[in-house]
């Protein structure tokens, strides 16, 4: 029996339960493929997922959803997901100035929240000069243009790009830093100017759109499981807590040049699981380990070239909210490059025993904390002991006028050891193609060539287009 077992083949194997794996899995159950979905971990998400860490509520990492985003809400709708029950919205954020005690508010939500962005432009004067404020105009002016017809921008930083453009040092510390650490992590030095204006390009035409949303509760549950049950409606299926080794290669001289098929994956466990066509929907790093035996094939060049980069967090629960609303914050300056008070919003179990309004001033002082933290330089932490990143963070967290000595109750470092595809200078042209050229093999993932970079919008795009691969072929396949 447990041969058979092992032998039933799928029309696809989808590796990783990540948004992109979920993407390609529902687009292929939809089309009634029957689809595997095998994910190393005990529950679904990848870097989108949330947990229970020893007694405490645990994410992958600070999530915002941004209003432009269009494959995600498309998945969720079809998934039987409302996006106004899983996320509430923000119209601006606030970036605090090390050392000033001040604070700059940013306005996010053009039309959303149309006071607020006039106001973001008109004032903060005691934050930003008029200098500071009118030097950024040619600079986003000629970036979002320049992102549009060329990649030529992938090859100079967003801190060289500012320079050029005469961008003073305060606007570069104040703007241009929480718009590019403060989302990836990257220093601007680093971090390439085609990702930067790429990020924020689609919310131009969509500019009605923009504003940023906050998950109402842990990833996994508000938006990842919905969107398994929903495959498992159509008749996919999954296994948890099955890490896959590697790749089943027909022809197995992975050296040669032709003639090689994949045909399903193995796993740790050493089960072997076949299937039309295999997705690999793993992270960057991962994807690498399973196709390792086949890194010498041309078709897998971009994939084992992209290089990498880790994201760390600092998960916080104190016996009263950090920030007076649960709203992006930036810390530029700092390692603490962007941060938000939860306990309204994603982590509102927290206070489930009490009466708790949301953003309700005059509950503050009964209510507890959590707050999520996002830290630069991501690589300085990820060894470092938990206690010691706490007290980083509560000395710099300090230096922003935010005071947590004495009110953390609990905390857990949170690490992603170099999921990431590295948004530095060059990374672009890097991206693979889904379509690997490889029979059999298919790739997904946010860091896999799509119009988006790697976020979750990134993910479901790319998971949509695997799909797309898998159909093409079969419909080749038919007519041949
Ligand atoms: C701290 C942080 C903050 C972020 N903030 C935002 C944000 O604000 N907005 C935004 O849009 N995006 C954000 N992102 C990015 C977003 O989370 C990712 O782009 C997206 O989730 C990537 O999805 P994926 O499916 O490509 O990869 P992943 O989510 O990494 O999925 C890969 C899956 O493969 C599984 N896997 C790996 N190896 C194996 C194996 N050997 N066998 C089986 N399964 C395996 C993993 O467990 C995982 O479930 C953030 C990410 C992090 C970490």
């Amino acid at each position: 029996m447990e041969a058979v077992k092992k032998r039933e083949k799928y029309d696809a194997v989808v590796v990783g339960s990540g948004l992109a794996g979920l993407s390609c899995a529902y687009e292929l159950s939809a089309k009634g493929k029957k689809v595997l979905v095998i994910e190393k971990h005990p529950y679904a998400g990848g870097r989108t997922s949330s947990f229970n860490d020893n007694g405490m509520d645990v994410e992958s990492g600070l999530h915002r959803y941004i209003g432009y985003y269009s494959a995600l809400p498309a998945l969720l709708k079809k998934c039987g997901v409302k996006l106004t029950d899983i996320v509430t919205w923000e119209e601006n954020a606030d970036i605090l100035v090390k050392g000033e005690n001040k604070k700059l508010v940013l306005g996010v939500a053009p039309l959303w929240g149309f006071g607020k962005t006039v106001r973001s432009i008109f004032g903060n004067n005691g934050v930003l000069s008029w200098h500071d404020k009118l030097s950024v105009l040619p600079f986003f002016a000629c970036g979002f243009t320049g992102c549009l017809f060329s990649e030529k921008l992938d090859e100079i930083s967003i801190a060289e790009y500012a320079d050029k453009h005469h961008v003073t040092e305060r606007a570069k510390r104040l703007i241009i830093e929480p718009m590019s650490s403060g989302i990836f992590f990257l220093p601007p030095e680093n971090y390439s100017a085609y990702a930067f204006f790429g990020l924020f390009a689609p919310a131009i035409p969509k500019f009605y759109k923009m504003r940023i949303g906050a998950f109402l509760g842990g990833m996994t549950e508000v938006m990842c499981n919905p969107i398994v049950e929903k495959i498992k409606s159509l008749g996919g299926t999954f296994i948890f807590n099955e890490p896959v080794s590697g790749a089943i290669v027909e022809n197995s001289d992975a050296a040669q040049e032709k003639g090689i098929r994949i045909i399903g994956v193995k796993t740790e466990s050493g089960r072997e699981y076949y299937a039309e066509h295999t997705v690999i929907a793993a992270s960057l790093p991962a994807a690498k380990e399973i196709l390792n035996p086949l890194k010498q094939r041309r078709e897998l060049e971009k994939l084992f070239a992209l290089p990498v980069m880790s994201a760390a967090t600092l998960q916080m629960e104190l016996d009263r909210p950090a920030l007076e609303k649960d709203i992006t914050t930036f810390g530029p300056g700092s390692d603490m490059v962007s941060f938000a008070e939860q306990s309204r919003t994603t982590f509102r179990s927290i206070n489930s025993n009490k009466k708790s309004a949301l953003n309700d001033k005059e509950n503050i002082a009964e209510e507890k904390g959590r707050l999520s933290l996002i830290l630069g330089n991501p690589d300085e932490y990820i060894d470092e002991e938990p206690q010691t990143v706490l007290e980083t963070v509560i000395s710099q967290m300090g230096e922003l006028g935010v005071e947590l000595s004495g009110h953390v109750t609990d905390y857990r470092k949170v690490t992603e050891k170099n999921e990431f595809y590295s948004l530095d200078i060059g990374s672009q042209k890097l991206r693979p193609k889904q379509k690997t050229g490889i029979d059999g093999l298919v790739l997904a993932g946010d860091y896999t060539i799509t119009s988006s970079f790697a976020t979750m919008e990134g993910a479901v795009i790319s998971g949509k287009k695997a799909a797309r691969c898998c159909i093409k072929q079969d419909r080749k396949a038919e007519k041949a």
